[in-house]
């Protein structure tokens, strides 16, 4: 396959960067060239941010209803192309069809949801102290905001951010993920298709620097994060001198628990779609397994064979069940872990090595036995098909050492007991929890993130996600004709106190 240039899309347009520096895209299964991009430079930055600056007081002024309109149109021709930005995606990343299917249809879903929101974008209104006056609050749209995303859910995770800003009225400027600039473009031309004004959507190819200077551009009010904890906080760090709100979706270490009456299989089979679904590259994988002494042994049994069972391939053939690692330094990370958890003491019971494949990042499905709670292997964002098993002796140590890693984002508890479930869900401290299910499968129309270092306390996706985008304005009007007592009263108060 020919590889292709990806242009920066600017102001409606499908544009040169002012940088001749190009990186490529290569299929992680085939090691070939799939797309090249430029670094984009922080003046291809500011041309994007000025051409959403431009295009925002007229999206603004559109009615909500009629930007939901696009919205839905954006859901349309999403269905009829989910198919072939399906099969994009994994020539570009490397997650079977069938996950890359799910991807597109997560953006399908939220763009219904938030078309939906075109006619509703809640505020509220609340009695106020004087007769002849009224009080509400509106949500207004912020600005420029600026969107930073991952690799591992090309077309999902940025609809998370782009649906939700445009619903309430902001214009925005998108830096995806290096590994996936052609995914990101297909999506940004779904976009154009559906009718959304030029500069409405604008889309910069790049890696750090161009991020960089998305964050510090100073028409750029919000920024809207997923990725690594470190490149986060860095990004936090920069955008808080500078007094912009964040949302940041970064690391987990998951785990599922599996309690000595849990139903086995079912655990076996959530277990092993959760820890190597989309090659452990989710930032819901379950990577740790704290199972009940009792049961681990028949557990393991099902999990190791269910492991061997796994066909890694390219993820384009119907019989593969698990794609290649997005990268090379994924590969060399994962691999790196090995070592690591036999210095640990870890026993690798199946998996631990590269796949026998001539080409393409390949890892096979990895199982840890004997992981210490408090080890690096079992604190450590691994992001790969290894599943780390720790055994517990009751539910009160399964809880302590679920919420003992420096991330909180998704929890999964196997019980058939409605007593240890309802314990769980009040004791366990990350943002997800699943009550006999895997750790991953969150519904756009329920708040998304986590805890601790996953997160700064911000959320995606449902009601929650609209609160990244916009502002609250608290509107008071006094209808008596007069000046009412109780603005006086206040206004002395304030008098008082701050002369
Ligand atoms: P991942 O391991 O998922 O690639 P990163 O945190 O490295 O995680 O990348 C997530 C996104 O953040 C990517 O779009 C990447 O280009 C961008 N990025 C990387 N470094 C910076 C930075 N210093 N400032 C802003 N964005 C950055």
């Amino acid at each position: 396959m020919m590889s292709s240039l990806v242009k920066n899309y600017i102001g409606g347009q499908w544009v040169l960067s002012h940088s001749d520096v190009l990186f490529e895209s290569l299929n992680p299964a085939t090691e070939e060239v799939l797309a090249q991009a430029p670094l984009s430079t922080a003046e291809d930055v500011a041309a994007a941010v000025a051409a959403a600056k431009a295009a925002y007081d007229k999206w603004r002024l559109t009615p909500a209803p009629r930007r939901g309109e696009i919205l839905f149109r954006v859901a349309e021709i999403l269905k009829e192309r989910k198919q072939q930005i399906a099969e994009l995606m994994t020539r570009e990343m490397g997650k079977i069809v069938a996950e890359t299917g799910g991807d597109v249809q997560e953006a399908i879903d939220m763009a219904y949801y938030m078309g939906g929101e075109g006619r509703r974008l809640m505020g509220y209104t609340a009695p106020v102290e004087m007769p002849n006056k009224f009080g509400m609050a509106l949500r207004d749209p912020v600005g420029v905001v600026g969107l930073i995303t991952p690799w591992n859910f090309p077309i999902a995770v940025p609809s998370w951010k782009i649906l939700p800003a445009l619903i309430a009225g902001n214009t925005i400027v998108w830096k995806p993920g290096e590994d996936v600039p052609a995914s990101a473009a297909a999506f940004a031309q779904v976009f154009a298709d559906a009718g959304l004004p030029p500069g409405v959507l604008n889309v910069v190819s790049g890696a750090g620097a161009t991020g960089a200077a998305l964050v510090e551009h100073p028409d750029v009010r919000v920024i809207s994060f997923t990725g690594s904890t470190t490149t986060g906080l860095d990004v936090y760090t920069k955008a808080a001198r500078l007094g912009k709100k964040v949302t940041l979706e970064m690391g987990g270490k998951n785990a599922i628990i599996v309690m000595d009456d849990a139903n086995l299989d079912l655990a076996a089979d959530a277990i092993t779609w959760s820890a190597y679904g989309t090659t452990g590259q989710r930032c819901t994988a379950t990577s740790r397994l704290i199972v009940h002494r009792q049961v681990k042994a028949p557990l393991m049994e099902r999990l190791v064979a269910k492991a061997r069972a796994i066909r890694v391939g390219d993820g384009l053939l119907p019989e593969t069940t698990m794609g290649p690692l997005v990268n090379r330094r994924a590969l060399d990370k994962v691999a790196g872990y090995m070592d690591v958890a036999r210095a640990e003491g870890a026993v690798i019971v199946t998996g631990g090595t590269r796949s026998p494949l001539a080409k393409g990042f390949f890892f096979e499905p990895t199982l840890l036995d004997n992981v210490q709670a408090g080890s690096r292997i079992e604190q450590e964002e691994i992001f790969g098909p290894v599943l780390a098993v720790v055994a517990v002796d009751s539910l009160e140590e399964a809880v302590r050492v679920n919420n003992g890693t420096a991330y909180g984002l998704s929890s999964s508890i196997f019980t058939e007991n409605v007593n240890a479930a309802f314990r769980a869900i009040r004791d366990i401290t990350t943002g997800i929890v699943y009550i006999n299910h895997g750790t991953t499968g969150a519904e756009i129309q329920f708040p998304f993130g986590g805890t601790r270092g996953t997160g700064n306390g911000m959320r995606e996706a449902g009601q929650a996600g609209l609160t990244s985008f916009t502002e609250w304005k608290s509107v008071y009007v006094d209808f008596s004709g007069r000046l009412q007592r109780a603005q006086i009263d206040t206004d002395a108060v304030l008098g008082e106190t701050s002369s």
